[in-house]
């Protein structure tokens, strides 16, 4: 399928969660095995022949895509969680939000010294939540972190957030 294709399946839902948020619902790419796949094809294309030792999801649409590139590359599954949902020993990372702030969890063990992470999200936006992401991820011992989302919103500039490359499918 074309980008074209693929982005006439994601729908802009004006006014959520919040006033004034265009919400981009990825759930139709999730919807057959055909849009699926090839999601899945796109999203793994850059690690080919790569070592990829571990992929983190992170809560909760990144669990989704996650999960099914973690089975493609043959690589362990891992969770990034919202604080509270992980039982310990866990580390732990805090981050800006617009007001306030949030974090992240990961289980302590879930990461080797060394291993090769691959962080997957549903939506590149700020750049805030996967830079949080990749400190933690880099805390826990990885020894390098791609960077990979569906969705990425380029006018955000989110990228600039982290130094590590950086694969997504569909750019805005
Ligand atoms: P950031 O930290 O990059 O500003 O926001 C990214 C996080 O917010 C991701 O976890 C993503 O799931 C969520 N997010 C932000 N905007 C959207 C959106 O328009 N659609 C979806 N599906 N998720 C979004």
């Amino acid at each position: 399928m074309t980008e074209k294709e693929l982005k006439a399946i994601v729908v802009d839902v004006p006014d959520f969660p919040k006033q004034g948020i265009i919400f981009k619902d990825i759930s139709g790419l999730l919807s057959t095995n055909e849009i699926r796949s090839d999601v899945v094809d796109k999203l793994t294309q850059p690690y080919q022949g790569k070592r990829i030792d571990v992929v983190a999801g992170i809560e909760s649409r990144g669990f989704l895509f996650g999960m099914l590139l973690a089975q493609k590359l043959k690589a362990k599954f891992i969770m990034i969680r919202k604080p509270g949902k992980l039982p310990g020993p866990i580390l732990k990372t805090s981050y800006e939000l617009e007001y306030g702030t949030d974090s992240l969890e990961i289980q302590e063990k879930s990461i080797k010294e060394d291993d090769v992470v691959l962080l997957h999200d549903d939506v590149l936006a700020t750049g805030g939540t996967a830079a949080a992401a990749i400190t933690l991820l880099k805390e826990a011992g990885a020894s390098k972190v791609y960077a990979n989302f569906v969705l990425e919103l380029g006018f955000l500039n989110g990228r600039k957030q982290f130094s590590e490359s950086t694969h997504s499918i569909l750019k805005y």
